[in-house]
C-alpha cells in the first residue's frame, strides 16, 4: 500500500474527496506512542490514510486528547505501555484487542521494537515503518528515513511513498467547544484595549531547552501587547517569572488552567507565539499561529522546525558545540550553557516585532 491516491490529503477531512474505485476501502492502525509534539506532527499522515478508510490511532494517555474531534479518526486507544498495559503480558493483552479489528496495515510513526511488537502480535499483514528505527525488524515495508525532511513529512511518506511530491503539510488539531468556551473564561476579564495577544511557552521536559530570559522578553515587549503564558502545571514558577517581570496587569498565566486543544484555541487567538523546542511550536504549526522557535542544544535541521506559515527560528548558529543531543539533556554536558544563556533577548524581540507588524 503505497503512493498517494488523494492529492488532497492535506486538507481538512470535510474539505477532501472520499475513497473512490480505484482507491479501495482499507482499514489503518497508526501507532504513535512517542512525546506530544510527534503526536501532532503525524496527523497529516492520518489524514491521508484517512482518504483510504477509516483509521484507529494507538497513543499515549497524555496523547489522546490531542487527537479528539479529528475527524479523519475513527478510534482513539491510549496504550499505556508504562502503566496498565506494561510488560509482555500487557502488550500481549492490548494486542489481542487490536487483532479483533483485523487491520490491513499499520504504519509505526513510533519506532520501538515494542511498537513494532505491538502490530505483529495483533496479526496485522502490512506493517510500514523507517529503516532506521530499532523496530525495524517487525515491518514488512521498510520507508527511508530522509533527515533532510521535516518529521511531519517523513511521517506523511509511511504512506505516500518516496516519489510523491510532498504537498503543503500542515498538522491538524481541532478544539472542541469546551476548550475555546475555557479560553473565552480566561480572556473575559482582559481590557478591550485593542492590544493584540502574544503568547510566551517557556517550559519543556528537557532542561537545557529552556530559554532562560522569557521574564526580560515579556518586560521588554509587555508595552506593546497583551501575554499570554502556554504551559502545564509544571510550569506555573517560569510563569510567575514572567508575571512579575512584566506586570500582573499585562499578563495572563493559563499554565495547568487549559487542556492541549483549548491551548490550541488559545493560540488561535493570539497574533504570535515565542517558544522553546517543543510540544507548543507544533500547537502553534497546527494554528498557523505566527511562531518564533528557540532552538538551544538542538536544531531545526533535525525536522521538528516550525510549520506555521510566518516563522522564525532562533539560535546560537556559530557556536561550536551545537548540537549536541538529539532531544535536549537535562544539564549541559560542558558545563556552561552558552547555547541558551548567550541568545540574546533583543533577537527575540526583533522577531517578535517582525512577524506581528506583518500581520
Ligand atoms: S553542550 Fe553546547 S549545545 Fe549542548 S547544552 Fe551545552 S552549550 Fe548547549
Amino acid at each position: 500500500m503505497s503512493g498517494s491516491r488523494n492529492a488532497d490529503a492535506h486538507l481538512p477531512p470535510a474539505d477532501r474527496k472520499p475513497p473512490t474505485a480505484d482507491s479501495p476501502v482499507s482499514s489503518s492502525l497508526v501507532i504513535q506512542t512517542s512525546f506530544l509534539g510527534d503526536a501532532i506532527l503525524t496527523t497529516p499522515l492520518i489524514a491521508e490514510l484517512a482518504t483510504r478508510g477509516p483509521v484507529d490511532v494507538v497513543t499515549t494517555p497524555s496523547a489522546a486528547p490531542l487527537l479528539a474531534n479529528n475527524p479523519a479518526i475513527r478510534e482513539v486507544l491510549p496504550f499505556a505501555k508504562r502503566g496498565a498495559d506494561a510488560g509482555p503480558l500487557g502488550l500481549w493483552r492490548f494486542a489481542r484487542k487490536l487483532a479483533a479489528r483485523a487491520y490491513d496495515a499499520a504504519y509505526l510513526a513510533q519506532g520501538s521494537h515494542r511498537s513494532g511488537a505491538l502490530a505483529r502480535l495483533a496479526g496485522i499483514p502490512e506493517r510500514a515503518g523507517f529503516d532506521s528505527s530499532g523496530g525495524r525488524v517487525w515491518y514488512t515495508r521498510r520507508v527511508r528515513h530522509d533527515r533532510s525532511q521535516h518529521h511531519a513529512e517523513r511521517l506523511w511518506r509511511l504512506a505516500a511513498g518516496d516519489d510523491t511530491p510532498a504537498p503543503q503539510l500542515r498538522p491538524r488539531l481541532y478544539p472542541g467547544d469546551a476548550d475555546r468556551a475555557a479560553v473565552d473564561a480566561l480572556l473575559r476579564d482582559l481590557p478591550h484595549d485593542g492590544a493584540t495577544l502574544v503568547a510566551l511557552a517557556p517550559g519543556s521536559i528537557w532542561g537545557t531547552k529552556r530559554w532562560p530570559h522569557f521574564p526580560e522578553l515579556a518586560a521588554r515587549i509587555a508595552p506593546l501587547h497583551r501575554i499570554v503564558v502556554l504551559g502545564a502545571a509544571d510550569d506555573a514558577p517560569l510563569a510567575a517569572a514572567i508575571v512579575a517581570a512584566a506586570g500582573a496587569s499585562r499578563v495572563v498565566d493559563t499554565t495547568g488552567r487549559l487542556t492541549l486543544l483549548g491551548s490550541a484555541a488559545l493560540l488561535a487567538r493570539c497574533a504570535a507565539l515565542v517558544t522553546n523546542d517543543s510540544a507548543p511550536l507544533h500547537l502553534a504549526s497546527a494554528t498557523n499561529t505566527p511562531t518564533v522557535a528557540i532552538f538551544g542544544p538542538t536544531v531545526p535541521a533535525f525536522g521538528f522546525g516550525p510549520l506555521a506559515m510566518r516563522r522564525a527560528t532562533v539560535g546560537l548558529d556559530t557556536l561550536s558545540c551545537r548540537p549536541c543531543d538529539s532531544h535536549g539533556p537535562q544539564k549541559c554536558p560542558l558545563g556552561h550553557w552558552q547555547c541558551m544563556r548567550d541568545l540574546p533577548v533583543q533577537r527575540l524581540v526583533d522577531s517578535v516585532v517582525e512577524l506581528t507588524a506583518t500581520r
